[in-house]
């Protein structure tokens, strides 16, 4: 048994998956984002905005 080399894998089955990977390449399920609770992203960056932020913290738009 060896720990992936990321820190993401596959919940339906267990494989290793790129850091970026939206789908198992193996089983193709969804794979969930490794941030917690992504609620929104900014429009003007596209960074991803923590619950109940109102600025973009990469760059300061207003996003709500
Ligand atoms: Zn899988
Ligand atoms: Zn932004």
């Amino acid at each position: 048994m060896r720990l992936p080399p990321h820190d993401s894998t596959c919940r339906n089955c267990g494989a290793p998956l790129p850091p970026d990977a939206a789908f198992c390449e193996q089983c193709g399920a969804a794979v969930a984002v490794r941030q917690t609770s992504v609620s929104s992203t900014c429009p003007t960056c596209g960074a991803i905005l923590a619950d109940g932020e109102a600025f973009c913290s990469e760059c300061g738009t207003k996003c709500k």
